[in-house]
């Protein structure tokens, strides 16, 4: 029986508490060795009686890993006593580039426990859940690689990474009302509303009509109540455009019918905009005069502390851009952009890196690919080669081909306009630095006339590399 070696697992094994997984199944085991982060690789050292115990544990992954591979090797390197998680090494990352995820039930009772350390805090997560994708400026994912290198952890926090026994062992987002970012009420002109708790205030703002802009995830949202919906639409010149909606948890079955399905998704890591029909099909028409609706649930810390203090069960949460043009996510561009739609600005100073908007279901299938699924790995064999795809002109993503993985970016938009195209291309060479993609080919609509095929183009004449026209 084998009692030492090296393991390797791949797939999806960054972002989604790996490390933190394994060190505990080490403890449970009784293991010494290590485990470090290799891009899409863990790398595990293990010694001990139990090892295949072990082995068959870690195999299996924590919940919101995948699993490609996992290979064992003999060594003869010397395995001190005691197990370490180490610093993450360079290898290949072939294409993990872990998404955003829902706030979990777990962190959901901690903002609502009195006296807690996380108690009414917005940007509370744990290793299982929390911005992904939206903070991440290189890979591997290490908080020094985010947006929340900026935030420093305070001695409880940087007690509870270092915890073995914590939910946040390795939590690389871990942050309290003490080190993490905060938040801040402005009206319309960006003067801070004095004395206010900003939540409190702005849930009383929304139940007396006004019109906010929100600062999310991966971008700005304007909501407000169903009662308010007919002014923002004249505000957006939007008048016949369905809004979606975000619900208070056990509100949604008293608007539309649910199935199984659609409630499993509502509730996934992933949280998307699933559109639902109506129970009555004439009703909400101000939102939709159509006879389904979509909606969603709340994912994240703020979202949940806006409806705790909000009367009204619904509020009308809308992408904050024009149909078809990038969401904007910046605090400055939106407090010029969106001064004509917002009463107010409810925004926090965590930097989102990359744009990712909300994504929409319907019937099982995603019309908006994007937070919570984007950036998706699938593995396909398309030979040696690496090809970027930069997608049709409507609803468009980037794919990156490399190494046995597709990677497809968020949604873009409609790519019929210079923001939505400059946006395209940022996407792009996003991608590509993430993945250190160097492509042969570009693959690119049949269409002559799409921006994107313009673009794609543009790109294999710089390069000199080879076309690849697809019909869509
Ligand atoms: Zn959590
Ligand atoms: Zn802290």
């Amino acid at each position: 029986m084998q009692k030492k070696g090296r393991i390797s697992v791949r797939g999806i094994v960054q972002g989604v508490g790996f490390r933190p997984f394994v060190y505990a199944r080490a403890c449970e085991f009784g293991i010494s060795g290590s485990v470090k982060n290799l891009g899409s690789e863990v790398e595990i050292y293990a010694r001990g009686e139990r090892f295949a115990d072990f082995l068959a544990a870690v195999s299996r992954g924590p919940p919101m890993s995948r699993i490609d591979s996992v290979n064992v090797t003999k060594t003869d390197a010397g395995i001190p006593d005691g197990f370490v998680i180490l610093t993450s090494g360079t290898g290949s990352f072939s294409g993990m580039i872990p998404p955003d995820i829902a706030i979990c039930d777990d962190c959901i009772a901690d903002i609502f426990t009195p006296g807690g350390r996380y108690e009414s805090y917005w940007a509370t997560s744990c290793v299982n859940c929390g911005p992904r994708y939206s903070i991440i400026r290189e890979i591997p994912y290490d908080r020094e690689r985010t947006s929340m290198d900026e935030f420093p952890p305070c001695p409880a926090c940087a007690g509870e990474y270092g915890d073995p026994h914590s939910r946040r062992h390795h939590a690389q987002t871990i942050a309290c009302r003490t080190c993490g970012p905060g938040l801040r009420l402005m009206d319309r002109v960006g003067n801070d509303i004095p004395g206010v708790d900003p939540v409190r205030e702005a849930a009383a703002l929304l139940d007396a009509g006004k019109i906010l802009a929100i600062r999310g995830v991966g971008g700005f949202h304007l909501g407000c109540i169903e009662e308010s919906s007919g002014e923002l639409k004249s505000r957006l010149g939007r008048i016949e455009q369905p809004f979606a909606v975000m619900v208070r948890p056990g509100f949604v079955d008293q608007i539309a019918l649910v199935s199984r399905e659609e409630r499993e998704l509502l509730e996934s890591p992933v949280h998307p905009i699933v559109v639902l029909e109506k129970r009555d099909h004439a009703s909400h028409s101000t939102i939709s005069n159509l006879h389904t609706i979509g909606c969603m649930l709340p994912y994240t810390g703020l979202h949940h502390l806006l409806f705790s203090h909000l009367v009204h069960p619904l509020l009308i949460m809308t992408s904050a851009n024009m149909p078809g043009y990038p969401m904007i996510t910046d605090t400055e561009v939106a407090l010029t952009k969106l001064a004509k739609d917002a009463d107010y600005f409810l925004v926090h100073n965590r930097i989102i890196q990359n744009r990712v908007d909300d994504s929409v279901v319907r019937d099982g299938y995603i019309l908006r690919f994007s937070r919570g699924i984007a950036p998706k790995r699938t593995a396909i064999d398309l030979g040696p080669h690496c090809i970027l795809g930069v997608g049709p002109e409507l609803n468009a993503n980037a794919t990156i081909y490399k190494g046995g993985f597709a990677i497809t970016s968020p949604h873009v938009g409609n790519v019929r306009n210079p923001a939505t195209l400059a946006y395209l291309q940022e996407t792009v060479a996003k991608l590509q630095r993430l993945l250190g993609a160097q492509y042969d080919a570009v693959a690119h609509d049949l269409h002559p006339q799409f921006l994107s095929t313009r673009f794609a183009k543009e790109i294999a004449e710089e390069r000199g590399i080879g076309l690849v026209p697809v019909q869509h």
